[in-house]
């Protein structure tokens, strides 16, 4: 491992401060990425800004009337607080079925986000990978592409994004605070994540001294009719190979709104709004499913291992619908 620093931070400007004056500094929380990566020697920071006791673990009402998530609450802290699961159960769900209760434990909201591509080349530092060395090429083109991604893919880079908490801010419509040198800023969720395009090495819109303060969740959370389906080669302790949030609102069985959002298939967690308008004021039936499902993968492009995602995809998102509408049936 590299030698480098580490400094505690006292406060978010403290933290951005220090990350101001070296741009090889990384901000550590609970590093259950960033250490792996260390090992690996894919990051090579020379300094570490411990950020792990700032005052950003709280869940809190916000000014909106929806929830404020403190960039530092841990995994479980998020998906065992009762607002949480009484107003936006669709987000406990997707946390718990990702890692284990000891990763859940440490890892935090912040992170979660920032968390890396689990495609093998990108940790593998003898291989080539664009987003680990820009230029240097793709291996997962035309190796071993099994869990990579369908949707917005580039020349440069196909790899996935593991998350499934993403999944579900993405499908609810979350909100991102961060704070940087000049102040305090905030986008929404569907903008944080960026495609690879020719820039596969740069995942986010977050500058690299900003840090990410907390996290909004809108009014609306979709309580009554929402479903996480994680599809993965293991039934627990494994990533996404495809998953599905979706949410509706129903009126008897008539639609009045509905967000889905599939992880495992892109560079982000992946929605279409045009795809889901489809379901606009429509009968929740499986031949209305099935026309949405049809539209989010219009786009898919298989590579040699991962053709099976395309299908996959497709009935995950049918079967995620009847869900949400209907409760847990079989099909
Ligand atoms: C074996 C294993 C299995 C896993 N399975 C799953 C799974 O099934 N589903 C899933 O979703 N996840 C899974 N994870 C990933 C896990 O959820 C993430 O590693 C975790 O959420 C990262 O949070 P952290 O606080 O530990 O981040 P760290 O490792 O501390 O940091 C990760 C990155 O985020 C940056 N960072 C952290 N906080 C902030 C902040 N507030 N502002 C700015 N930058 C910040 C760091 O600089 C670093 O670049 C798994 C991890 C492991 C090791
Ligand atoms: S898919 Fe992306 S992360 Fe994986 S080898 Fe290619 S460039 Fe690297």
């Amino acid at each position: 491992m590299n030698p480098f620093t580490y400094t505690r931070a006292e406060d978010a400007a403290d933290a951005v401060r220090e990350a101001t004056t070296d741009r090889a500094a990384r901000f550590i929380a609970g590093g259950t990425n960033l250490l792996d990566l260390m090992k690996e020697g894919v990051e090579r920071p020379d300094r570490l800004i411990d950020i792990s006791r700032l005052a950003l673990k709280e869940i809190l009402p916000n000014r909106e009337g929806g929830l404020r998530l403190g960039a530092l609450a841990t995994n479980t802290d998020v998906a065992y607080n009762e607002e949480v699961g009484r107003r936006y159960p669709l987000l406990a769900k997707a946390i718990l079925a990702g890692a284990s209760p000891q990763l859940r434990n440490m890892a935090t909201l912040g992170g979660n986000l920032l968390q890396r591509t689990r495609c093998c080349y990108f940790y593998d530092i003898i291989t080539p990978c664009n987003k680990r060395i820009p230029g240097s090429g793709c291996s997962a083109l035309n190796g071993f592409n099994r869990a990579h991604a369908i949707l917005g893919t580039s020349e440069r880079c196909i790899a996935s994004h593991p998350s499934d908490m993403c999944v579900a801010l993405a499908a609810l419509g979350a909100k991102v605070h961060v704070s940087g040198p000049e102040g305090d800023r905030s986008m929404p969720f569907a903008d944080f994540h960026r495609l690879p395009g020719d820039t596969p090495h740069i995942e986010t819109n977050l500058h690299f001294n900003e840090i990410i303060t907390a996290v909004d969740l809108p009014v609306k959370g979709f309580a009554d009719h929402h479903c996480y389906l994680k599809v993965r080669d293991r039934a627990s302790y494994a990533f996404a190979l495809v998953s599905v949030a979706a949410t509706l609102d129903l009126d008897g069985d008539r639609i009045r709104e509905s967000r889905i959002a599939l992880g495992g298939v892109a560079h982000r967690p992946w929605r279409d709004p045009q795809a889901e308008s489809l379901l606009d004021n429509q009968r929740a039936t499986g031949e209305t499913f099935e026309r949405v499902a049809e539209a989010l993968l219009r786009e898919a492009k298989g590579f040699e291992y991962n053709s099976f995602k395309i299908e996959m995809a497709r009935r995950a998102v049918v079967r995620a619908l009847h869900t949400a509408a209907f409760g847990e049936v079989l099909l």
